[in-house]
């Protein structure tokens, strides 16, 4: 499909710490395999505040963001076969060389030269987005647009635990009830988990996790949180452990809460990453440490669990695109109760020049 006007795409960016503001973009004719999508939802990441803070440790300014979405396909390149226009569809927003050893053995996720589509320019926090084919998934019936924009954290969460391996019957400790750490709770039970423990500070995240699934959710701002959670698990220790903050007061306590040959799962950004910890504790308890990044063939089963479990109860707010400043400070609000916010493209008026939506 060919357009003679250039359509007019705005994608926001982070030009400077916590500034952000659109840039206005032409979008090319569509190269062979490429999707031309017009977003329909767009969620703010934990790692999108890392960055608009200017803390990401992988991240330098000026940077455009959003890379969890739905969008819905509006003209496709030639050759493109999976899909075709008018599907609702998720992308992979990631980029690989797909010739280095790691990706050659299917191991993209290790890609020497791994990046993320908005490092590169082509944020989702914008009105259209171009995707390649063998990037996108077509979303099987029955889920809204908002719920699909979870698919990217929700394959996060997925590749978390299958990396811990969790098994039935196994006794799992998470600290943070972010989304991540909220998923990674719900996937837990959902695989049979015996007992889910959750740590946060905040009252409304761990009712939340209460209410997706986590058996018990304590408050880490009362006192101390070792010995209570520690009888949780009988005296006996957890199975597994999900460090989902990125602080070091978190993931010294995971240390100590696991039992004997335990498995400790980094997930979380480390905004000051380094850390004081007791080495003695890893040989003593034999302990096992490893991190959990992005994905890897994760996506299939993330819109599965899409379906079976009520994961849009995570998007607490909704704000049109033109909003992303107030979007990204409730986000960071921790009096908003916030867990994941939404934004909606919008194409009326206060949309500082996003008016043209024909072509
Ligand atoms: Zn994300
Ligand atoms: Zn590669």
């Amino acid at each position: 499909m060919e357009w003679k006007n250039p359509i007019k795409n705005k994608i926001a960016q982070v030009s400077e710490p916590c500034q952000i503001h659109f840039i206005s973009e032409d979008i090319h004719q569509l190269g062979d395999g490429e999707i031309l999508l017009a977003i329909q939802a767009s969620l703010i990441c934990g790692s999108d505040l890392h960055i608009y803070k200017g803390l990401h440790p992988a991240v330098d300014l000026p940077v455009t963001i959003g890379h969890e979405f739905t969008g819905k396909v509006i003209a496709v390149g030639n050759g493109v076969t999976r899909c075709k226009t008018g599907d609702l569809v998720t992308v992979e927003p990631v980029i690989t060389c797909g010739v280095c050893s790691a990706c050659r053995r299917g191991e993209y996720g290790y890609c020497k030269e791994i990046s993320y589509t908005y490092r590169q320019g082509h944020g989702a926090l914008a009105r259209y987005f171009v995707a390649k084919e063998e990037k996108v998934y077509v979303l099987p019936p029955g889920i809204s647009a908002e719920k699909a924009a979870l698919a990217e954290p929700l394959a996060v969460a997925v590749h978390a635990v299958k990396r811990a391996q969790v098994c039935l019957g196994d006794r799992v400790v998470i600290a943070g009830a972010g989304a991540i750490g909220i998923m990674i709770a719900m996937v837990c039970k959902k695989i049979g988990a015996k007992c889910v423990v959750i740590s946060d500070v905040s009252e409304s995240r761990l009712n939340m996790a209460r209410e997706l699934g986590a058996d018990i959710a304590v408050n880490a701002s009362n006192g101390n949180i070792e010995d209570e959670i520690e009888r949780l698990s009988s005296g006996e220790g957890f199975d597994k452990a999900f460090e989902c903050v990125g602080k070091e007061a978190t993931f010294v306590q995971l240390m100590s809460c696991l039992k004997m040959n335990g498995l400790l799962t980094d997930v979380g950004i480390f905004e000051k990453p380094l850390i004081r910890l007791d080495a003695s504790l890893i040989v003593k308890k034999e302990l096992r440490i490893q991190g959990a990044q992005g994905y890897c063939w994760d996506f299939e089963a993330a819109l599965q669990l899409l379906q079976e479990l009520p994961f849009e109860k995570l998007i607490t707010h909704r704000f049109p695109l033109h909003e992303v400043r107030q979007a990204m400070k409730t986000a960071l609000d921790p009096d908003s109760r916030a867990i994941k916010v939404c934004l909606i493209p919008d194409w009326d008026q206060g949309t500082g020049g996003m008016e043209n939506d024909s072509f």
